[in-house]
């Protein structure tokens, strides 16, 4: 296989795509050398198999708002592999969701899920729609129409979708709501539950906690230690929440939120009560972080800026693709940055990952880093389909045997002859592997 001639094909056949090609030119590239030594995946077309959906399905989703006005937006499900287990991914409700984004999402998802090592395949879907000024009635509308075209193609032993940016238990519980009504079964399907009906404990803070439990077994590979160090968090919602929760935890000092207004610089630290009024920022649905400097004054808000110009030794980008590029990867380096996390997926541009690469830096892509999230709803569906619930310290333990698996699996594919651990080529590699071997052993 030569990577350029694959990303060629791919280019000219989906033009405008570039999330997604981005996303498929990472892992291809990692995984050359790897793919080249075993024949017999390149007989099986593995990377032409690998790359493109299993399905897709597209519907409109119209609805009604409360002044009687009707809307309408497009949905979307990509089922991308289903080699693993069962299609699991995130539904995202963003302006920027297009097939594109979604593609680019669930070929990530498949390694993810892969990478956990829990049986779950790769998907994600979403829509157009924004949640920011709506009333709670008018998402309930929304997602009750979302979910009256999309429930024949979910169930749990084919798709089961979960929250992603936009989707919280709210939106989770009216649509699990609607899919009930429609399928007549009660058997988890979703996850992200909320708790009085069959989600799981640390469901909402998994994404983060399993984050900062990733950073942290890298730091102490390295000989570090976490505490007191400072952190520059984007983000203010679920991701970004759980990651302040568990990095302040761990002895860390948050310093930085961010939103699409600004972002928040608190020298004293973003922990306690601060960390509960994130909540309170994001139920108002406002979408913006300023007031945080209001209720707290000697916090400082930077409008329109993003919060990789501070000197921080962790970076934590939480928020959504592509939100840290080579000039802000340049900044964070010549302000002497330790690590750089992505709890977001594909959280920095290929040039900002291609910088950290090239300096050999303490780096770590998405799919690895923020895995905790998918993997602990894995959990919510084992413990779905047992009819019981684990206890806080059952669920948090288990995340946390996976996420240090997960970093055993990137040393372990990803050391280089001169012992810096690329953890981008460890995490492709290692997902890859899973993925192809059990695509082999189904046959075409
Ligand atoms: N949206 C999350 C992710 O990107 C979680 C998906 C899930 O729990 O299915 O991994």
């Amino acid at each position: 296989m030569r990577v350029v001639d694959i990303m060629t094909q791919l280019e000219a056949k989906y033009p405008g795509q570039s999330e997604y090609l981005q996303a498929v030119g990472e892992v291809l590239t990692s995984i050359e050398e790897v793919y080249n030594g075993h024949p017999e995946f390149e007989k099986a077309r593995i990377i032409e198999q690998l790359v493109e959906p299993d399905r897709i399905f597209i519907f409109k989703v119209p609805w009604v708002d409360d002044s009687g006005d009707v809307h309408v937006n497009t949905g979307y499900r990509v089922q991308f592999n289903n080699a693993i287990g069962p299609y699991k991914g995130g539904l995202r409700f963003h302006p920027s969701v297009s097939l594109s984004s979604l593609k680019f999402l669930g070929f990530e998802q498949t390694f993810k899920n892969a990478l956990t090592s829990l049986p779950m395949g790769g998907a994600k879907g979403g829509s157009d729609f924004t949640i920011k000024g709506r009333s709670n009635a008018e998402v309930m509308r929304f997602c009750q129409s979302f979910m009256l075209e999309l429930w024949r193609n979910i169930g749990p032993d084919t798709d089961v979708p979960a929250g992603d940016i936009g989707v919280g238990a709210r939106e989770i519980g009216y649509m699990y709501g609607m899919y009930k009504k429609l399928a007549r079964e009660n058997t988890g399907t979703f996850t992200g539950k909320g708790l009085s009906y069959g989600g799981s404990l640390i469901r909402p803070e998994a994404t983060g906690f399993g984050g900062l439990y990733f950073v942290h077994q890298m730091l102490q590979e390295h000989g570090i230690d976490i505490k007191g160090k400072t952190v520059a968090i984007s983000g203010f919602g679920n991701v970004a929440w759980g990651a302040a929760l568990k990095a302040t935890e761990l002895g860390a000092k948050v310093v930085t939120i961010s939103g699409p207004d600004g972002y928040i610089y608190d020298p004293e630290g973003i922990s306690g009560k601060k960390i509960d009024y994130m909540l309170e920022l994001r139920a108002s649905g406002q979408d913006i972080v300023e007031p945080y400097a209001e209720e707290f004054p000697n916090a400082e808000f930077y409008a329109d800026k993003r919060p990789w110009e501070r000197k921080v030794d962790i970076a934590l980008p939480c928020a959504i693709q592509n939100e840290l590029n080579a000039e802000d990867a340049q900044a964070l380096m010549d302000n002497d940055v330790t690590c750089v996390a992505e709890i977001s997926n594909m959280g920095c541009t290929a040039e900002a990952v291609e910088l950290f690469l090239h300096h050999k830096m303490l780096f770590a892509p998405g799919k690895a880093v923020n895995a905790g999230g998918v993997a602990t709803s894995g959990l919510e569906m084992t413990q779905n389909a047992m009819h019981l619930n684990w206890s806080e310290a059952e669920v948090d333990e288990k995340l946390h045997f996976i996420m240090s698996n997960i970093h055993k699996q990137c040393v372990k594919f990803g050391t280089e002859k001169d012992g810096y651990i690329n953890y981008v080529k460890g995490a492709n590699i290692a997902g890859f592997m899973k993925v192809a071997d059990a695509m082999m052993a189904q046959g075409v």
